[in-house]
């Protein structure tokens, strides 16, 4: 087959590709796999009965069911879901917006896709324009979805050691000197991989510099507040006009029903729904459908404080102290972990490269994911890249452990 450019660039093996090969190959694998790799969302019997509710009544009531899979949504999403958002947000948070500010897409991995390129690439004037992270690492989902080559570029973090054994990230302000290239400050909040959370004066100090250029600063928000929530400290919430704000339903338990929310001015709301109408139609209905009572009641505030964040703080200090344990004595470190459902571990100077490890870890059944993918827009050479892994703790305790003990058997073997 010849193919396009676009055909090629989005055929290839790419990150985010062998991530969600990997995950749809441990659902089904003949042996156990210990599937500490994808982004899969912990499941929480206390959330999921919400929904089989939610499901359950739409069955039992007239012709509610039909009206759900019966017809298209408008291409901005559902109607009721978005008003009903709108409310809660203006009322909870004071935010200044309104229906016309949000749109709903088939996921964030899709908001990330028509929000790149829509501001990045080249643009109508004919010059070339770039994405900017300002702190990397950053998310896997993000590298590989330029249509045109060369629309990221990154930062390295600066590394606050934090004996005994974690790390923190911060922002290195100093080297931030933004080219006129550059269409859009991204941030993920918590951050995935590392589990960082930006601090508001970090936040304010980016929205500062991008209001300063008049170009947008894109805060995903996919484990962040008010909903999921998955956040260990007291974060606030941010949104502006200048601020481009993506939520998901995926990591409050529903990642099977592709609902991405985007919260932005009225010119982008405007054109993810003309995106949304050409590649797909409509957004589906199904996520809003599951939420929409939720989000009326302002349930979903407590559902994400009182139910998922303390599951996945507990989850997380536990994951801590199987990491500590199994790995005592080998020389690794830990990133403070703030939020989301991941750890992020740094093993440094380590003999092998993280795709090395992966690899190893693979033969014996537990998958993670190496490092380097989650340095996009970064060009320059930097051996940390290949000495960290990132291990998602949302599944059953024991898979954790067991994967935590296989994980640090190949580091002691790795060193040896
Ligand atoms: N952004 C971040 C930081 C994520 O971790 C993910 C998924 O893991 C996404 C975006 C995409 O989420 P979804 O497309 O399921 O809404």
């Amino acid at each position: 087959m010849k193919r396009s450019r676009f055909g090629a660039k989005f055929t290839r093996e790419s990150g985010i590709l062998r991530l969600m090969d990997d995950l749809g190959e441990a659902a089904s694998a003949d042996a156990p796999v210990l599937a500490l790799g994808g982004g899969n969302p912990a499941r929480i019997p206390e959330v999921e009965s919400i929904f089989r509710k939610r499901v359950r009544t739409a069955l039992d009531s007239g012709d509610e069911l039909e009206r759900l899979i019966g017809s298209y949504d408008a291409p901005r999403g559902n109607r009721e879901f978005i008003e009903a958002l709108a409310r809660l947000l203006r009322n909870q948070f004071g935010w200044n917006l309104a229906d016309s500010n949000i749109a709903l897409t088939s996921g964030s991995q899709t908001s990330f896709f028509f929000l790149f390129n829509l501001l990045a690439g080249r643009g109508e004037d004919g010059c070339r324009r770039r994405i900017f992270f300002p702190l990397a690492p950053e998310y896997i989902g993000y590298g590989d979805v330029g249509i045109e080559p060369d629309m990221f570029v990154s930062r390295r973090p600066e590394i606050e050691h934090i004996p005994p054994d974690l790390f923190k990230y911060h922002i290195d302000f100093g080297a931030l000197s933004l080219g006129d290239d550059i269409a859009a400050i991204c941030v993920s909040r918590p951050t995935n991989p590392t589990a960082n959370v930006l601090t508001g004066e970090e936040l304010s100090r980016l929205s500062e510099l991008a209001r300063d250029r008049a170009i947008p600063l894109i805060v995903d928000n996919a484990y962040g507040t008010p909903f999921p929530d998955i956040i260990f400290n007291d974060a606030e919430p941010v949104w502006d006009e200048n601020v481009i704000l993506t939520m998901s339903l995926s990591k409050l338990g529903l990642p099977g029903a592709r609902t991405g929310i985007v919260i932005a001015d009225e010119e982008t709301i405007r054109a993810i729904s003309t995106l949304n109408a050409i590649v797909s139609l409509a957004p589906g209905s199904f996520g809003a459908f599951l939420a929409l009572e939720l989000v009326n009641s302002g349930e979903i505030l407590h559902v994400a404080r009182r139910v998922l964040r303390p599951f996945y703080e507990r989850k997380s200090r536990q994951a801590l102290d199987w990491v500590r344990e199994s790995l005592k004595g080998l020389p690794y470190r830990v990133h403070v972990p703030e939020g989301t459902f991941f750890l992020w571990l740094w093993f440094e100077g380590m003999p092998i490269s993280s795709q090395d490890l992966y690899e190893r870890l693979k033969a014996r059944n537990v998958l993670v994911v190496p490092g380097h993918h989650f340095f996009p827009g970064l060009d320059e050479d930097w051996r940390h890249r290949n000495e960290c892994i990132r291990i998602n703790y949302a599944g059953s305790d024991s898979d954790v452990r067991r994967g935590l003990d296989v994980i640090a058997e190949e580091i002691r073997a790795a060193f040896l």
